[in-house]
């Protein structure tokens, strides 16, 4: 279970004051000291990450955040850490202490969590201090009371997670669900140098086990052993995944009615909105010298020659356009809150990330008018194959 990646776990965080009782929860939750819990206010600094399995959901991911009420530079850092990981959660839990009647802050948060989309549960905490408990809550927002200190009301707060966990929609399938049983898959999967020695990237892996999970059928190649390959076919293929690299070199070596897409723009469709990704990639006709595009890779790796963010796709759409374009690459959890001065984003296929947090960066760049797109589909385009790798979507409801 400690195997399922990050992308694949249920986020669920808890935000909260400064002492009102959220590491007590995480711990009470995961039935281990994952936080440090401390009488002293602000003693959860970045954010304290733990994965594990909630039955019956299955595989989750549990973030204590610091407070957020935290005071000075250094409080301000650890507030602006906790809306970054607000924008990753899938559900929020927002802790407070009932004995307090000022809930102004929590008011606010709320507001926000509610613009996220994620689901929110709220907790009032330490209910065996308090007298009686006024309603403040300005949503209709599932709410439990509990004491963490008595236990009081603890086995009500696991239930209610474990019913708001399960309004999770169902992990989508990534491709093979939209063809019937045995379909054949035929796959050309060059290996990058940038992938890690002795593994497939993780979304060849993911691919591959949505094939099988949905009773599909593979053939897989290296390019170089791709004309073998095809002349060991014994029937057409019902869709061609390729690596967005080899994908012109693919297209031309196939017959041109058959349906072909990549790994990258499958990942896309599962990640966010395929095509308005699509129209994203597009969009990089309209840019002009000057135009300043931001490429954001949502995990850290170390960067090699010919990267693909920070030479490849710089270099091609530079060729494309003319030349002058301006690129900002940034790496990891972190994305800006202000988008302003950019004219395109280009996210990498966010494989690392839930389709939540990719969401989350999609709406931002949406909410400032700024087209958004992926990897894998400014190759399709730059190539010129961007509508033949989307058109297999283009009917699916979740695109
Ligand atoms: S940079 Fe993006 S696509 Fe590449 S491994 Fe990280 S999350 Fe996956």
């Amino acid at each position: 279970m400690q195997t399922t990646p990050r992308s694949n776990r249920l986020a669920i965080a808890f935000f909260g004051r400064r002492n009102v009782g959220k590491s007590s929860l995480v711990n009470a939750l995961t039935g281990q000291e994952v936080s440090l819990i401390s009488p002293v206010a602000g003693s959860t600094a970045d954010p304290v990450q733990k994965s594990m399995e909630l039955l019956p959901i299955g595989p989750i991911t549990v973030i204590d955040t610091a407070g957020l009420d935290d005071e000075g530079e250094l409080g301000a850092q650890k507030i602006r850490r906790a809306k970054n990981i607000l924008s990753q959660t899938d559900l929020a839990v927002l802790v407070c202490d009932a004995s307090n009647p000022d809930k102004s802050l929590e008011i606010e948060w709320l507001g926000t969590m509610h613009k996220q989309g994620g689901r929110i549960l709220v907790v009032e905490n330490k209910i065996d201090q308090a007298g009686e408990i006024q309603d403040w809550l300005p949503l209709a927002v599932p709410k439990v009371r509990v004491s963490a200190a008595t236990g009081e009301g603890m086995d009500l707060f696991k239930d209610a997670l474990v019913a708001l966990a399960a309004q999770s929609p169902a992990e989508p399938s990534l491709v093979a669900g939209l063809f019937p049983p045995e379909s054949l898959f035929m796959l050309v999967a060059p290996q990058d140098p940038q992938a890690p020695k002795g593994r497939l990237i993780l979304p060849q892996v993911q691919v591959i086990r949505d094939i099988l999970d949905h009773g599909g059928l593979i053939s897989m190649a290296g390019f170089d052993q791709l004309e073998t390959q095809l002349k060991m076919l014994s029937r057409r293929p019902d869709l061609v995944i390729v690596d967005a690299q080899v994908f012109g070199r693919v297209v031309r070596l196939i017959p041109q009615d058959w349906p072909i897409t990549a790994f990258s723009i499958i990942m896309a469709r599962s990640k966010g909105d395929l095509m308005a990704l699509a129209e994203g990639a597009r969009q990089i006709d309209q840019l002009k010298p000057g135009s300043k595009i931001l490429i954001a890779e949502a995990c850290t790796h170390h960067s090699m020659k010919n990267d693909i963010a920070r030479e490849q796709i710089p270099r091609l759409m530079n060729e494309k356009t003319g030349g002058g374009l301006k690129f900002d690459v940034m790496a990891g959890n972190d994305f800006p809150d202000d988008l302003s001065g950019y004219d395109l984003v280009i996210s990498c296929g966010g494989c690392m990330i839930t389709r939540g947090h990719f969401m989350a960066r999609m709406k931002k760049a949406m909410q400032a008018r700024l087209p958004i797109t992926n990897f894998g589909l400014v190759l399709a385009h730059l190539n010129g194959y961007l509508d033949r790798a989307v058109a297999v979507f283009k009917h699916d409801r979740m695109s």
